[in-house]
């Protein structure tokens, strides 16, 4: 199982590659545009919209290959994470039935789910190298023949036609086209086709191993803000045998391994093995209801939450949309070739730019207003919501209370810049510290730290935290009144020095500290 709020941002480093590509793209086809720039002989003109829009398609072949080599490695490496975490959640679950579930790596038939998914992401992402030139080859072309035409005609002046031709190219940017003939934009067709990479991959793992713990029984998870027709079986039971009495069919209520099913696009849901009798539900009714019903308030009108996210979305493309026209316009100031073209088209960047501080601006009053931001915020630190997920089942409490206490143990390593094989203990190491002697040499006459053999027991009996350094040679204690460092092999208190001589980084770390309440 993959918590919704791992599915949400699981596709964000690729998409912000993407949407990156898209931008260069749209650079490519603004500067040969400017190119074919202002030749009178339309013969002569022809040609060289030949070649460019040639010359075009060859490099964005080059840049498009480029960023999917780049992105290969990312998908390879999501993969790999989310076949271990999607067994990692439904591991205890079995445990507790009494069921050995093995690793992913002795799992032969999980594996091949899990190579033949990421196969087939990483093909569909190669396989949009061609749809994408071409697409951008066409978007030129179509703003090239407009330009000549608008000139030819004597309609407009040349600075007004090859303005309008670049506007047509930035605003028909669905570079993409699927076999059905649709078009998308490329930062949309990605996020769509790694999401549902990810989540059909990761359900098909999950499901080889109900098939070899003979497990019938599922439960879906729920989110809020789901849409209102996957609202209908979240969070609840299902029978995949359809033999059950008392639980549903599972493929015929959620419609799993359809496009608009479970798990299909851009779902977040997924689901994990449920033992009757031993299972709690996860998500009682009156939570269901709840996350049906969820609101946002904005500036004093109430909004369905799902509603709320769609508004959203919504902003979030207009953004990119406006950052896509400012990238054009810019490249097209950059490649003018005279005066008059630069100003026009400075002008229209400048209105691009402003346009987008202010949809920037509306988006973040509508994400902190509604309370949405806080949310993603949580989401992004956590890469999952912990109230959420220890509610998922009994059993996975536990793992959920070891993974809140590794996020915080980085948080301190991070802070107090500890070495990676420093060994963070949050209930400090246990030791007798009667059997410890003392190194006053050392701590007050060299060091001038001026500490008494009393204060330091009883900082290692208050210390917050403990950390095992130099292969477990010394045992450092940290706490509010003071630190403690121990020669374990000597039974020797080192040094020793009060809380008003912390460096910096101890000073960080016991901010961390305090904070998650240890
Ligand atoms: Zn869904």
């Amino acid at each position: 199982m993959l918590p919704p709020e791992y599915l949400e941002h699981v596709s964000d480093d690729i998409v912000a590659l993407y949407s990156e590509l898209d931008q260069r793209i749209v650079r490519d086809v603004v500067r040969r545009l400017m190119k074919t720039g202002r030749v009178t002989d339309t013969a002569t003109w022809q040609i060289q919209r030949a070649q460019e829009s040639g010359m075009l398609y060859d490099e964005i072949i080059a840049e498009v290959t480029r960023y999917s080599n780049k992105s290969e490695q990312q998908v390879r490496a999501l993969f790999k994470d989310i076949g271990l975490k999607a067994v990692e959640y439904d591991s205890p679950i079995y445990t507790s039935a009494g069921l050995s579930p093995p690793p992913l790596s002795m799992a032969p038939a999980a594996q091949q789910v899990l190579n033949a998914g990421l196969a087939k992401t990483s093909g569909y992402l190669q396989n949009l190298t061609q749809t994408t030139a071409s697409g951008a080859q066409q978007a030129f072309i179509h703003a090239a023949t407009i330009a000549e035409m608008q000139v030819d005609s004597g309609a407009f002046d040349y600075v007004s036609a090859i303005r309008n031709a670049i506007r047509t190219a930035i605003e028909g940017g669905e570079w993409v086209t699927y076999p059905t003939g649709h078009r998308d934009r490329l930062d949309v067709a990605t996020r769509r086709a790694v999401l549902t990479g990810v989540n059909q991959t990761a359900s098909e793992v999950s499901l080889s191993y109900t098939d070899d713990m003979g497990c019938d029984l599922v439960e879906t998870t729920a989110h809020a803000g789901a849409r209102p027709e996957h609202q209908v079986w979240q969070g609840r039971v299902f029978s995949r045998s359809g033999k059950s009495k008392r639980h549903p069919d599972f493929v015929k209520s959620t419609g799993y391994g359809t496009g608009p099913g479970l798990c299909g696009w851009n779902c977040r849901h997924n689901f994990y093995p449920y033992f009757e009798g031993l299972s709690e539900s996860a998500y009682p009714k009156s939570e269901l209801k709840e996350y049906e019903n969820q609101t946002v308030t904005y500036n004093g009108g109430k909004i369905k939450y799902y509603d709320a996210t769609q508004k959203q979305r919504a902003m979030e493309r207009a953004i990119r949309d406006s950052k896509r026209q400012a990238a054009g316009f810019d490249e097209a100031v950059k490649s003018a070739k005279d005066e008059a073209t630069a100003t026009a088209m400075k002008q229209e960047f400048n209105s691009a730019a402003v346009k987008l501080k202010q949809q920037e601006s509306i988006l973040k009053d509508f994400t902190q207003k509604t309370g949405l931001e806080r949310q993603r915020n949580l989401e992004q630190v956590f890469g999952f919501s912990h109230s959420q997920s220890s509610k998922a089942i009994w059993v996975n409490k536990k793992v959920d209370i070891q993974r809140q206490r590794d996020i915080i143990k980085e948080e301190i390593r991070s802070a107090g810049k500890l070495p990676k094989a420093a060994k963070i203990h949050l209930t400090p190491t246990p030791i007798n510290t009667d059997s410890l002697s003392f190194d006053d040499k050392h701590i007050n006459a060299e060091r001038g730290h001026n500490v008494t053999q009393e204060q330091t027991t009883k900082w290692i009996r208050d210390a917050k935290i403990s950390v095992t350094v130099w292969n477990g040679q010394y045992e450092r204690y940290y706490g509010v009144e003071g630190a403690v460092y121990v020669d374990k092999i000597k039974s020797l208190v080192r040094t020793a020095y009060p809380s008003g001589q912390y460096e910096d980084n101890v000073k960080a770390m016991l901010e961390v500290i305090l904070k998650n309440g240890l």
